[in-house]
């Protein structure tokens, strides 16, 4: 099948056409071009390793062009680019190399203001972790919401949805598909939304990471917006909420800080709650927002990569509250979900592709959805750089070349092997007669691990663990299995093997 997944064409044809009168004025920006695409990658992935200070330097830095491998970029002033060049441009480029091929130069131009700046320099209320593939332009004053702080960054959307400043247009609840793995969360989300359900608070929304929280979270700010214009919505990561809260403190602005947690806030979402982790000082800000904003009845969600219980050195009293109202957690999707998902962002990104296809990606990558989606997106701009159509040997030879996960390639012994690392077992422990509990619980979790991802038999992997008896591995992973689907911790064991597989296969 002959497709076409030119994103040029696809600029060329969205910038065309008649198109609904809400969304002229936020589709006038093109939609990017492969080398774009290339270069968002590169920025999202550096960005991830240092979220706190990326937005900062890269306020002062404007991409221009990448041609033949001379990364063209525009800087601020010198200072800036002594930096990014420092700090920042061995990993860009390393990503560059990378996705392209080709070694890559920089080439600096220094400019005093620039147009388009990487970042925005107001990030305060921005997401802090890895963004989205996104473009940026300035936010046309009056799109912006005064609820919400200035952050002058906009993605290009494509939605009919203007830009909630710091928020991704396209992590709407419309966008995010249901499946068993989430479907708790997305229903608390919805009701958190005041769409329909009962309203629980707090919501703490958990599950590993690209699972889908902060999509969930933003989507719940846009519907809140469209139902209630006026609602003070307060969108912020725990990473950010510490440095702002450092930041007051030193600049003895703590009563500007309080209030606006305290009072002028319809609507909580912290991101990322983990972060407070050690932090006593932030936690008892927290804290007392957080009684305010319960006390007065105002929503807060937060999201977090463990459950309560499980959050380490955080104050026992925002533990308790943590779980006052429902605790929903998200689990790696099921193959189905995942299929459905990359149509879905496929159909997003207009990119064109065969069933077979998305069925090899939902297959091969299945330990978070952030990883599907950029597997995804690297397929489209390769074969859009190599004017290729993205048919399945294509796909089977990028992801090979690119060493994302490929099926089936797990061997038992690299299961028995990381079972042992996980559970801080010895390698001999798993074939061992020794019955103790935790060695078989173990065990159990390899043979059910094997069972799930291998085509063993049952006597082969009998054979495989310590010469046991076939009807013994049936058993264990009948246990494991119906274990998995009542007990949230051997669930999140599981899904942390499951992860760490995804990542080593
Ligand atoms: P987390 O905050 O849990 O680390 P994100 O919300 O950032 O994860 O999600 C990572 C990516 O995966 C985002 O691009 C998001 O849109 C996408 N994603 C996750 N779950 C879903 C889903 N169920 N449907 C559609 N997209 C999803
Ligand atoms: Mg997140």
């Amino acid at each position: 099948m002959q497709l076409n997944v030119d994103m040029n064409r696809f600029a060329r044809e969205t910038a065309q056409g008649p198109m609904p009168p809400e969304q002229v004025a936020t589709l006038a920006a093109p939609a990017p071009s492969a080398i774009e695409v290339l270069w968002e990658l590169a920025v999202a992935h550096t960005r991830e390793k240092s979220p706190a200070s990326f937005d900062q330097w890269f306020a002062g830095v404007q991409f221009d062009d990448l041609t033949d491998g001379v990364l063209s970029l525009r800087a601020r002033d010198e200072f800036v680019r002594q930096w990014v060049d420092d700090y920042f441009v061995p990993t860009l480029a390393e990503q560059l190399r990378a996705h392209t091929g080709l070694s890559i130069q920089v080439r600096w131009t220094i400019a005093g203001a620039l147009e388009r700046p990487v970042s925005s320099p107001a990030a305060s209320f921005a997401p802090v972790g890895p963004k989205p593939l996104t473009l940026r332009t300035p936010a046309p004053d009056s799109v912006k919401p005064a609820a919400f702080l200035a952050v002058a960054s906009v993605h290009v959307p494509r939605a009919a949805a203007l830009p909630i400043d710091g928020m991704n247009t396209k992590y709407t609840f419309a966008n995010f598909v249901v499946g068993p793995s989430n479907q708790l969360a997305h229903a608390a989300s919805m009701a958190a939304a005041g769409v329909n359900g009962r309203r629980h608070n707090p919501l703490f929304i958990c599950g590993g990471t690209g699972l889908g929280k902060t999509h969930l979270v933003h989507a719940i700010a846009y519907r809140v917006r469209e139902e209630r214009p006026d609602a003070r919505i307060v969108y912020i990561s725990a990473e950010r909420f510490v440095n702002e809260f450092v930041q007051a403190l030193t600049d003895q602005r703590m009563n500007d800080f309080r209030s606006r947690y305290r009072e002028r806030c319809d609507l909580l979402l912290v991101d990322d709650i983990h972060f407070l982790a050690g932090k006593t000082q932030t936690q008892e800000e927290f804290f007392h927002a957080f009684n305010a904003l319960h006390q007065a009845s105002k929503q807060i969600v937060v999201t977090s990569d463990k459950y309560p219980q499980q959050l380490d050195k955080m104050e026992e009293r925002l533990v308790s509250r943590f779980q006052w109202g429902l605790v929903a957690d998200i689990h790696a999707p099921e193959l189905e979900t995942r299929v459905a998902i990359i149509r879905k962002k496929a159909q997003l990104e207009n990119i064109e592709l065969p069933d077979d296809v998305c069925l090899y990606v939902a297959q091969s990558v299945r330990s978070n959805v952030r990883e599907l989606e950029g597997t995804l997106i690297r397929l489209a701009a390769k074969a859009s750089l190599l004017q290729k159509p993205v048919e399945l040997a294509f796909a089977r030879t990028e992801m090979a070349l690119a060493g994302a996960t490929r099926p089936n390639e797990a061997s038992v012994d690299d299961i028995q092997r990381l079972v042992c690392h996980h559970f801080k077992l010895r390698s001999t422990d798993l074939l061992s007669k020794d019955r103790h509990k935790s060695i078989a619980f173990a065990r159990h979790v390899a043979m059910y691990l094997c069972k799930q991802r291998l085509k063993c038999s049952f006597p082969e992997l009998g054979r495989a663990f310590g010469n046991r008896d076939h009807t013994t591995v049936i058993s264990a992973v009948r246990k494991v299995d119906a274990l998995r689907a009542v007990d949230p911790d051997v669930r999140a064991h599981i899904e942390a093997l499951e992860r760490k597989l995804g990542a080593v296969e």
